[in-house]
């Protein structure tokens, strides 16, 4: 498997590289120069398979014989070690839950294969690799479990005082071990700002041995496309066409989902569901992309006004809008929207959704008005992840799953500095003096 930058396809590396620098020098984002494609007997095969041994036949297909088999499997049963179980609710509507994993977000699925991946590459290298990492909430937390005691890899989060909900921040800082969490007395544009900094700095270079986590890393994308197979798999024997809503802001999910079409899972349609930071709906009506500063939401981490992964799904279809828009059709939802599909899906499903994929509801909801089709919208994340939202809108309580309430009760760990490149830097040469 080989990559290529979406600023410049000449500038060509490996998977390896790809991990650990996840920053082409020209900006683009990288991208598999090829995407193999399963035959139809090779996709028979595999509806008989587990989650994981699906998992393992898609990341063989992708990346090859780069990785032995074995460690592959290792790789994937320590990173999927949790289910992808579709809830059906009628002849027309499932829903894909995403969020059994550890900090109960999709966003486990990336981190956990990101941080096996990297500590696969990372094995046998002497120095220490510490991994930066800035928060606006849910990415730092499933980067943490899933890098918790990876030998070899230690990781800094750095996250805004104050904007990070409570729940979140006990998900951020109650790691201990090799997890160290600073909380900066800034914005989440600060804490990003800081990581950059420290890149480029001669003097912390010269102490630490620097890799990213950033949400663009190819490694976090490729696992993504894994429970595209898993839902598919579970709905087949039943419906016929099968379309895949997706709540976005970034648009890291809905690219791996056209990278699993692409690589032959027959579905004919996605559905681009957004809040109103609406940039690539926009677009896909349009054929004009105008990026916009983002808009607060209650479907938060959505709100996304410049979506990093545009760019790879534009090199996905040679940037041709006509061919885009016959695989992706775009919808965008307000609040006031959100917070109706939620109430319509505890009252006609007694189902409990969180805002995000609600958003996914009505854009299935929308779309099923005039096709014929089984919708599957994707549940980015466990409702109680969003109780401040989701109880006053059903004026009900909602159950905290014990993996959540664990983290309640444990103690905080931070440190607090200011909003300073020399605050943050003597921190992290005084960590080092120290390790
Ligand atoms: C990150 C996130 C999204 C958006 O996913 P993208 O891949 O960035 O489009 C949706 N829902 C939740 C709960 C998220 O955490």
């Amino acid at each position: 498997m080989k990559l290529y930058s979406t600023n410049n396809p000449d500038n060509i590396v490996s998977l390896k590289e790809a991990v650990i620098n996840a920053f082409p020098i020209d900006k683009g984002l990288y991208m598999p120069q090829q995407i193999p494609i399963f035959s139809k007997e090779e996709l028979l095969d595999m509806w008989s398979y587990s989650f994981p041994e699906l998992s393992q036949s898609v990341a063989k297909k992708l990346i090859g014989n780069l990785i032995p088999q074995a460690e592959l499997e290792k790789i994937i049963k320590r990173a999927i070690n949790f289910p992808a179980p579709v809830v059906t609710f009628n002849d027309q509507l499932s829903t894909l839950e995403l969020f059994h994993g550890p900090t109960m977000a999709f966003k486990d699925f990336g981190a956990r294969f990101m941080a096996e991946l990297m500590s696969y590459f990372l094995r046998g290298e002497t120095a220490k690799t510490t991994i930066l990492v800035a928060t606006s909430g849910d990415t730092g937390g499933a980067v943490a479990s899933g890098f918790h005691n990876t030998e070899g890899i230690d990781v800094v989060i750095l996250y805004p005082s104050g904007k990070v909900s409570p729940l979140q921040e006990k998900q951020l800082t109650t790691w201990g071990s090799n997890i160290k969490a600073v909380e900066v007395k800034g914005v989440f544009d600060d804490c990003q700002r800081l990581v950059k900094q420290a890149f480029l700095d001669n003097e912390l270079n010269d102490n630490y041995s620097f890799s990213s986590a950033n949400s663009i890393n190819i490694a976090r994308l490729i696992p993504q496309s894994f429970y595209y197979f898993e839902a598919y798999k579970q709905l087949r024997d039943k419906f016929d066409d099968i379309v895949f809503s997706v709540p976005s802001g970034n648009f890291g999910n809905l690219t791996a989902g056209l990278i699993a079409k692409k690589m032959g899972l027959p579905i004919s349609k996605f559905l681009a569901a957004t809040n109103m930071n609406n940039t690539v709906p926009l677009y896909l009506s349009t054929g004009n992309y105008q990026p916009k500063p983002s808009l607060a939401t209650i479907s938060n981490a959505m709100d996304v006004g410049s979506p990093s992964n545009f760019s790879r799904i534009q090199s996905l279809y040679s940037s041709t809008w006509n061919m885009l828009k016959k695989d992706i059709k775009g919808s965008f939802y307000t609040d006031d929207q959100t917070v109706s599909g939620l109430k319509e899906l505890k009252d006609l499903y007694n189902y409990i959704a969180d805002p995000h994929g609600a958003i996914g509801y009505l854009a299935s909801k929308e779309y099923l008005k005039k096709t014929d089709c089984h919708c599957v919208f994707l549940e980015t994340a466990h409702p109680a992840k969003f109780q401040e939202v989701v109880e006053p809108v059903l004026e009900d309580k909602i159950n905290i799953p014990t993996k959540l309430l664990s983290f309640m009760e444990k103690e905080k760990h931070a440190y607090l500095i200011e909003n300073s490149f020399e605050d943050f830097k003597s921190l992290l040469l005084d960590i080092h003096s120290h390790s």
